[in-house]
């Protein structure tokens, strides 16, 4: 089947690839795919540059493209159930936790599409009476989209969403490994009344087909979702054209949990908070931090439910979480591991492959606990992106703190604590772009999200989320013009 969507149709890749894409759950074949090399980043680029200059998108008044958005989330609502099903078998995830992503997709689609409209620029004072001055926000141009694996369609939504809005044109790379609901959400588009050529998309190796949205002249903005050393290969290739860049990549996220947390709850947090989706979350509280009085009984009761989880496929009722995306990947995971008990920590629960054979298919990876660990280690500093549970402890507030920012990253983090007064000093001294407070990983898409530090530049979602996708244009006019002589002559 054709599933590169250029310029309003749907192609093969120029020099006829293909890739065959597997279920991580158990290696079956999902589907196979057109794999697109530069030449059909090209063209997609073209078509895109050619629909924001001349195509009527741009022009389309503002609350008409949210309408659109709007339309575009019934449809992806109506098809919920393929969506969550395509999601699932291309990452492996649970079902259930794929039909949270989608309707997660849809209140993003909505988000964007509500607050079109609702704001035309604002007006300057002057202070002169012969001049008035607003300032307005134009579309940036061709947007180069670039996801990752772990949230295929809640990723491209983010980007997609505000970038349409805005009046944008775009070109949309997704993973190389889960493409199925991107080609989904372009049909979902085109369904919507999307006009040829707004939306465009390449599936495809990053390195082939994602670099070009880096670095060709025809693209305005680069958005970059993914890992660090990635993220730093697109921000320098960006450079070259001085295109804007945003980037959201990873955390190594701090979770603190104090002596007067609530312990029950803290526990069952600290559980999610690192082991959903086999912690191949960028806000996997990775990290727990927990103060020293309460370490024993906190870890003992927290490594005996670990023990517990049930790992299986996308459709087992049974599981509780599932594989990690790809052999590669694991093997990241286990070295990673291993790194950490070299450099002294001490397992407390998985830390090998499961040997139940119903699992053999697939790239599956148990909870791991590593206590006694410390912020230098390498296990702690870098993103596993696998279900890897460091344990460090610390003793009252300023160490809290200290060591939770101990980190090159700084995306999300939790505090877990019944002061209120400490909850929120400790939230407030935090480097990190988002703070819960006696709770972990939920978001809305009024807020912005984003990170300080190495985890990226400029936020996605909420106002600041559209912005990345607007130049602002100030333009003043003289009301009464008259010569002002400044030069005599
Ligand atoms: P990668 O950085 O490997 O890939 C991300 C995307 O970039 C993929 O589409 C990839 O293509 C593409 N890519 C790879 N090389 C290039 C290149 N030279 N030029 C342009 N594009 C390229 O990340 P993963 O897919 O492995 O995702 C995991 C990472 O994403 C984690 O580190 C995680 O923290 C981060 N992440 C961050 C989030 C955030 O909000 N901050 C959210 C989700 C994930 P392909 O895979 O096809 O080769």
């Amino acid at each position: 089947m054709a599933d590169l969507y250029v310029g309003g149709k749907w192609r093969e890749a120029v020099a006829g690839g293909r890739r065959d894409i597997h279920c991580p759950a158990d290696g079956a074949l999902v589907r196979t795919v057109s794999e697109a090399t530069r030449a059909d980043t090209e063209a997609a680029i073209a078509a895109a540059r050619s629909a924001f200059d001349e195509g009527p998108w741009p022009r389309t008044p503002e609350r008409e493209r949210g309408a659109l958005l709007l339309r575009t989330a019934e449809v992806l609502e109506r098809g919920a159930k393929e969506f969550a099903r395509a999601e699932s078998l291309d990452t492996g995830k649970r079902l259930v936790e794929s039909e949270y992503d989608i309707a997660d997709v849809v209140a993003c689609f909505r988000y964007f599409g509500g607050i079109a409209g609702t704001s035309a620029g604002r007006v300057v004072d002057t202070g002169r009476e012969d001049a008035v001055s607003r300032v307005v926000y134009e579309p940036v141009g061709v947007c180069g989209l670039i996801t990752p694996w772990n949230y295929p369609l809640l990723q491209a939504a983010w980007k997609v969403g505000p970038a349409l809005v805005a009046g944008n044109t775009l070109v949309l790379k997704p993973s190389e490994l889960t493409p199925s609901t991107s080609i989904l959400l372009m049909r979902a588009l085109e369904d919507a009344g999307l006009p040829a050529g707004a939306a465009n998309l390449v599936l495809g190796a990053g390195a082939e087909a994602g670099a070009p949205l880096a670095e060709h002249p025809g693209v305005d903005v680069v958005s970059f979702t993914g890992g660090l050393e990635t993220g730093k290969q697109v921000m320098a290739a960006a450079a070259a054209t001085v295109k804007k860049v945003a980037l959201e990549l990873g955390g190594k996220n701090p979770n603190v949990v104090f002596a007067d947390a609530d312990f029950e709850a803290a526990v069952d947090f600290a559980l999610t908070a690192v082991f959903l989706h086999s912690g191949q979350v960028c806000s996997a509280g990775a990290r727990l931090i927990v103060e020293d009085p309460l370490h024993d009984a906190f870890v003992d009761e927290l490594v005996r439910r670990a023990r517990t989880i049930r790992l299986g496929g996308p459709f087992d009722p049974a599981a509780e979480t599932g594989p990690l995306i790809s052999a590669a990947h694991r093997s990241k995971v286990e070295e990673y591991v291993a790194a950490g008990l070299a450099e002294g920590a001490v397992l407390r629960c998985g830390g090998r492959r499961p040997d139940d054979p119903a699992l053999a298919g697939g790239f599956y990876y148990p909870p791991t606990v590593l206590d006694a660990c410390r912020p230098d280690m390498r296990v702690v500093r870098e993103e596993s992106f696998g279900p890897v549970l460091t344990v460090e402890r610390f003793s009252g507030e300023d160490e809290a703190v200290r060591i939770a920012n101990d980190t090159e990253y700084g995306l999300a983090g939790a505090v877990w604590t019944q002061d209120a007064g400490k909850a929120q000093r400790v939230a407030r001294r935090l480097r990190h772009g988002t703070v819960w407070i006696n709770d972990y990983h939920p978001y809305v898409p009024q807020a912005e999200w984003g990170g300080f530090g190495h985890s990226g530049v400029g936020r996605e979602l909420g106002p600041t989320g559209l912005d990345e996708y607007r130049e602002p244009k100030h333009i003043w006019q003289n009301i009464q013009p008259r010569a002002q002589n400044w030069f005599r002559g």
